[in-house]
């Protein structure tokens, strides 16, 4: 057990791979404040987390919501007896071309991923500040943090501005000892990539098998998708890592797409 004792939270961890980390930390003997904008979704997570003898809770958390993201990160600091490691995992992906990008798509999107960012950052910092000890954000960006697709304009630019945050918190944190570091994973079969296959076949006039097959795994040196297990190992392997050594950084785990 490599987190044991430990507090964390995560946000968007209702499904996907906010569900995923959330289930290996508590595995690793972690504490975790299951948070998602779907209440149902988190507690369903958390249940199954506790049913195999781990501990945690699920908190309603919309990252849109200066007032839920503060409330969440004291409730979780206080239920868990502690936090260590916030992760901004919350996501969303709206498929089209610019020239049809609609302004409240573009603004729903950079909304979820850098709003939420900032607000789970702060609030983090401002209680570890408080408490005098450092903690870890953790920020699920993405290979589109460090290339682009065509058709996501709105999810590039965000995952990109995700790491001038995740930058900017590792300076400013440094002298209250916290840490950030950026997840950025390749495609990895969740809800957020499976509803994107038939959108991306439509707008490209080809088929869903092209858009997995050139599209989605062109990239890659063996045309695999990166696996949720993947990206909660990653997760599990950051949070134990002991040292201001790795902070400001990112991390690419996309089978060889990107290599950084
Ligand atoms: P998903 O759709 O499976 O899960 C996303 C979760 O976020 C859901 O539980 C949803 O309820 C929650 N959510 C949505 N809006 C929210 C909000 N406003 N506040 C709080 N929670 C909200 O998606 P996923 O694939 O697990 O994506 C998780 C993160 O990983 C995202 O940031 C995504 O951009 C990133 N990512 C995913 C992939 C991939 O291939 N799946 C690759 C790289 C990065």
């Amino acid at each position: 057990m490599r987190l044991s004792g430990r507090g964390m939270l995560v946000t968007g961890g209702g499904g996907g791979l906010g569900r995923a980390m959330a289930e290996g930390f508590a595995r690793e003997g972690a504490a975790v404040a299951v948070t998602d904008v779907n209440l149902d979704a988190a507690r369903a997570v958390a249940r199954g987390v506790e049913e195999r003898g781990g501990r945690a809770l699920a908190l309603l958390m919309d990252v849109t919501s200066e007032e839920q993201v503060e409330r969440g990160v004291a409730d979780a600091a206080r239920s868990l007896g502690r936090l260590d490691v916030a992760v901004s995992n919350a996501g969303v992906q709206h498929i089209a071309p610019i020239t049809e990008f609609a302004l409240s798509d573009w603004r729903r999107v950079l909304s979820i991923h850098l709003d939420g960012g900032f607000l789970l950052t702060r609030a983090a910092m401002r209680h570890w500040q408080a408490a005098g000890k450092g903690g870890l954000l953790l920020y699920m960006g993405s290979v589109h943090s460090v290339e682009a697709s065509p058709l996501k304009s709105a999810y590039v630019a965000a995952k990109h501005g995700l790491l001038g945050l995740a930058r900017a918190a590792a300076k400013e944190g440094a002298k209250i000892g916290v840490r950030t570091n950026v997840i950025c994973p390749g495609f990895v079969r969740t809800p957020l990539v499976d509803k994107q296959i038939p959108e991306q076949a439509k707008t490209l006039g080809i088929s869903e098998e092209e858009v997995v097959k050139r599209v989605m795994l062109g990239g890659t040196v063996d045309g695999e998708f990166t696996t949720l297990e993947d990206i909660a190992q990653l997760a599990i392997d950051l949070a134990a890592f002991p040292s201001a050594a790795l902070t400001g950084q990112l991390m690419v785990a996309s089978h060889g797409w990107h290599m950084h």
